[in-house]
């Protein structure tokens, strides 16, 4: 059965279900229109298609390959267990997939200036990357806290020629940086253009990125046929804002995979320091879009936490709420102690130091693979590498 027969999200006004549209100033109305507008144009067209090709496989490396974890497998003794490696992409993660894929968009639309938030850096790197070979002006906003914790990106930044505007407002981390990016995308719009880099914000951002990003699930489908000559039965995936998730979920949505999503439970979901949005949120509007929310009685915004800042966000891309509702994906949590230890299993068992978004994912098998078969196989999609959190690591192992 092919995925996508009765699967058709969004409807065309950008909603998932109840969740998604475009809740915005009027000044963004037209401005997004146009986006959504040229975006169709260029995916219908032959050279746009044929350039995106042929960046992802000569810039960024693709297609990433997908490893047999026999280390790892050996360990739990039960399914067999892939990794989907986008932590080898060009700059160490999956942003760039969505990062050149929009950077076509911008010069297509005759953007000169390119915005973007971030919040372990990774996003911004993209972002400040794509400015650089194309270049374009860049502007990537910070909160103060990430530019701390993540300083080595910062200075990537800089380095790749962008300037790194730092946010002092609320908890001076991701939603924060995002709400400065959009005051900036309002006050600059006919010249700028703004990389979103997760499938989160108003339509068409959330289905636009989904897109670019799934290749990585195209990739895994072609590349678990040719290995095992079947599909998995559970593909595994952190949960930030949602966009390496829905990139390898999108091509396996109703072909009878389980789908799994996991959020961070920082230092537990019965403390109120954690992001798991998916798990504790209820129903809310932010930044644009309709999605499961943490928020307090009064429905402000919660402050969060996660020990991997690309994890530190309490909204989430609104497809993930509705494949929540209908039951299409499942999604857990683990905290920010489990991580740090699925890091360090992973760097031991297969020589691969994962980015600690990644090691969400990878920390869920403890809890998944005693209920799996040795007939069975799991992939879980390592998003990133963990060069940018080695000081976090080092002081949490206390080496
Ligand atoms: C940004 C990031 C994430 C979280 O973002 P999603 O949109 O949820 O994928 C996860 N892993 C890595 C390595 C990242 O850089």
């Amino acid at each position: 059965m092919s995925a996508l027969i009765d699967y058709t999200q969004p409807d065309i006004n950008g909603k998932f279900g109840k969740y998604g549209g475009k809740f915005v100033p009027e000044t963004l109305i037209t401005p997004l229109k146009e986006l959504e507008e040229t975006y169709f144009q260029l995916i219908n067209d032959k050279s746009f298609n044929e350039e995106l090709d042929r960046l992802n496989k000569e810039y960024s490396g693709r297609p990433t390959p997908l490893t047999f974890a026999d280390g790892l497998t050996k360990y739990y003794n039960k399914a067999k267990i892939y990794l989907k490696r986008e932590d080898l992409c060009h700059t160490g993660a999956h942003k760039i997939n969505n990062a050149l894929g929009q950077i076509l968009l911008a010069k297509k639309l005759g953007k000169k200036r390119i915005i973007a938030e971030t919040g372990a850096g990774q996003h911004g790197v993209a972002t400040a990357t794509v400015c650089a070979k194309f270049g374009l002006k860049c502007f990537v906003y910070m909160g103060e806290v990430d530019i701390e914790r993540q300083s080595l990106n910062v200075f990537r930044m800089k380095l790749l020629g962008a300037e790194v505007i730092p946010v002092s407002s609320g908890s001076r981390t991701l939603k924060d940086a995002t709400n400065e990016a959009i005051r900036d995308w309002v006050t600059n719009i006919s010249d700028t253009h703004y990389i979103i880099g997760s499938v989160v914000g108003p339509h068409p951002y959330p289905m636009l990125v989904r897109n670019f990003q799934s290749i990585i699930g195209l990739e895994a489908k072609e590349q678990i046929q040719k290995a095992e000559g079947r599909f998995p039965d559970y593909i595994v995936a952190c949960v930030g804002g949602g966009s390496n998730a829905i990139g390898i979920f999108y091509p396996f949505i109703n072909s009878g995979v389980k789908l799994i999503g996991v959020e961070a439970a920082g230092l537990g979901i019965t403390t109120n320091k954690h992001c798991a949005t998916l798990t504790l949120g209820r129903e809310g509007i932010f930044q644009g879009m309709k999605t499961y929310l943490l928020q307090n009685d009064e429905g402000q915004v919660s402050e969060v936490h996660s020990i991997s800042a690309g994890l530190d966000y309490p909204g989430v891309g609104p497809e993930h709420s509705f494949l929540k509702d209908e039951i299409i994906a499942d999604f857990y949590s683990v905290t920010d102690d489990e991580a740090i230890k699925a890091t360090e299993l992973l760097s031991r068992k297969e020589g691969i130091i994962p980015a600690l978004e990644s090691a969400h994912a990878i920390a869920y098998l403890e809890y998944l693979m005693p209920k799996t078969s040795n007939d069975e196989i799991v992939i879980v999609n390592v998003s990133g590498r963990g060069d940018k959190d080695l000081n976090t690591i080092k002081n949490s192992l206390g080496y």
